[in-house]
């Protein structure tokens, strides 16, 4: 078997953000720890964030490059250098955005061309539909990366069904759960789509009935009602997360995705001197923008509170009206030895893993959601935009290990999040964070479901579990398509 795995080569292809290069990455990394050769495709600076985690997966002896391609930022009206979605400064920027990628196909056939060994297969993010082409122009496989739930991928086509349109809110038809929406909780797309993703709408559907098969990054001992009724709908579902559990140094689990705002030996001391389970963590992930007003709220609510807490401000939101507010509170003073600010980017698997942090303020990104999982930390749960609301939901009224802050609606994506939410005010904050930290009745059942979930999560991903077993299939396939295409 190991020697017939050596030929096998993946290639993948993930769309430039960072929720989808940062799971495929850790994708690669456990299919070369099985053995197999694999290229993930990126462009200039992109390949610069990525270095650090590449270079010590191929120093533990994995087979795994990355191959930057030159992205086309200006020929497709972009500003220069802009490589990857947490750059664009609007997101009325993100169809010129798509359009880039798109443009990255021939450049990417000419390099598949002189690629010695032949990609045996493509893996992309799901909303890379024109990957498809390129498989389908080297006859090779194609599997669709999918980086939301079986739980989000069913509920939302069965609303795309139903006849929901006028209606304000509406509960998700024939599923086991009692899970009611908003109108304005839908993703933009769902409730008009906006001319210019109509085509790329249109094509993603196209391209996942061709697709070979689809790779949910979750497991199934989690959502296995919505896996085995997707399951139902798609040829060859295989969850085979939760993949942020390949990173087991401290090492790895802090370089991921960027380059850290902070020394991670000071981060994991300053968690050191905290009680177990004491610590808020607070990230709103790599695309939400936060407003002035709105960060004001939040620091004032981490501080209300009286958890030890890690609070991310991300750095395009670091404004200088942020800067002048912290300053002339002297809001790091008052907080001093209690909370720790990140400007920028956070090693945030490695806090969330650290005993110290008992609860998780978050915006319901996918991944965050899965790290939260696998740390076993309960959540306030924060969406702003895209299938956060799904997830949200996923987690409060299936899951049972999150509060909900309560974001009434969907913001423009990667607009300022009061424009239609409304600001949220301190108080909430800090009263949300008191009931996940809570040790009632409730809040200890809540902890516990999470922490029971953390350990399922672990055994999926082990040898013979079901993740495990997921990424077995997906290799005997790719290697049957090998043997019949001789
Ligand atoms: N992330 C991180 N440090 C940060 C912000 C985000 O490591 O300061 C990582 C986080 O661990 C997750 C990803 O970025 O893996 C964000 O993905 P998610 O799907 O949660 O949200 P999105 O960025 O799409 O909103």
């Amino acid at each position: 078997m190991a020697s017939k795995l050596h030929h096998l080569h993946f290639l993948l292809i993930p769309l430039l953000s960072q929720s989808h290069i940062i799971p495929l990455t850790d994708f690669g990394k456990l299919l070369a720890k099985r053995g197999v050769k694999v290229s993930i495709i990126t462009t200039p600076l992109n390949a610069i964030r990525y270095r650090a985690t590449i270079h010590r997966a191929i120093e533990s002896g994995l087979r795994i490059q990355l191959i930057a391609l030159e992205f086309p930022s200006q020929e497709a009206g972009l500003p220069p250098g802009c490589e990857n979605m947490d750059l664009l400064t609007s997101m009325d920027l993100a169809s010129d955005f798509f359009r880039a990628c798109e443009m990255l196909k021939a450049p990417l056939e000419n390099m598949i061309l002189g690629l010695d060994p032949k990609p045996s297969c493509i893996i992309s993010t799901n909303a890379l539909p024109w990957t498809q082409q390129v498989a389908d122009r080297f006859k090779i496989p194609r599997y669709i990366f999918e980086t939301i739930s079986c739980f989000t991928l069913f509920c939302s086509k069965k609303l795309s069904e139903a006849q929901i349109q006028d209606l304000e809110s509406f509960l998700v038809p024939n599923i086991p759960h009692k899970i009611e929406f908003k109108k304005a909780q839908l993703p933009e797309n769902m409730r008009k789509t906006p001319k210019d993703f109509e085509k790329v709408i249109d094509q993603i559907k196209k391209s996942q009935l061709s697709a070979r098969g689809s790779l949910v990054s979750s497991f199934e001992e989690m959502e296995h009602w919505y896996v085995e009724a997707l399951r139902r709908e798609r040829d060859n579902v295989w969850c085979i997360g939760p993949v942020s559990l390949c990173n087991e140094k401290i090492g790895e689990k802090s370089d991921r995705g960027n380059n850290n705002s902070i020394d991670e030996n000071y981060c994991i001391s300053w968690l050191d001197s905290k009680e177990p389970k004491s610590v808020i963590y607070a990230c709103f992930g790599s695309l939400c923008r936060v407003s002035a007003a709105q960060i004001k709220e939040i620091g004032l609510g981490l501080e209300a509170s009286c958890f030890p807490f890690v609070w991310v401000i991300r750095g395009l939101d670091c404004s200088d009206e942020v800067e002048k507010w912290l300053f002339e509170e002297k809001f790091e003073e008052r907080i001093e030895g209690r909370g720790l600010i990140v400007r920028g980017w956070a090693p945030q698997v490695l806090i969330l893993s650290h005993q110290s942090v008992g609860g998780f303020l978050m915006h319901c990104g996918w991944n965050s959601t899965l790290e939260g999982v696998c740390a076993g930390v309960p959540m306030v749960t924060w969406p702003m935009f895209a299938e956060q609301f799904y997830n949200e939901k996923f987690i409060v009224n299936v899951l049972g290990i999150g509060v909900r802050i309560g974001a009434e609606g969907c913001v423009k994506f990667g607009g300022a999040e009061e424009q239609s939410q409304g600001l949220v005010k301190w108080d909430r904050v800090k009263r949300s964070i008191e009931v996940v930290m809570d040790g009632d009745e409730e809040g200890k059942e809540r902890r516990r479901r999470v922490e029971k979930l953390a350990k399922m999560a672990k055994e999926a991903l082990e040898q013979g579990g079901s993740s495990y077993l997921n990424v077995t299939l997906l290799i005997q396939d790719v290697t049957q398509h090998v043997i019949n295409s001789y």
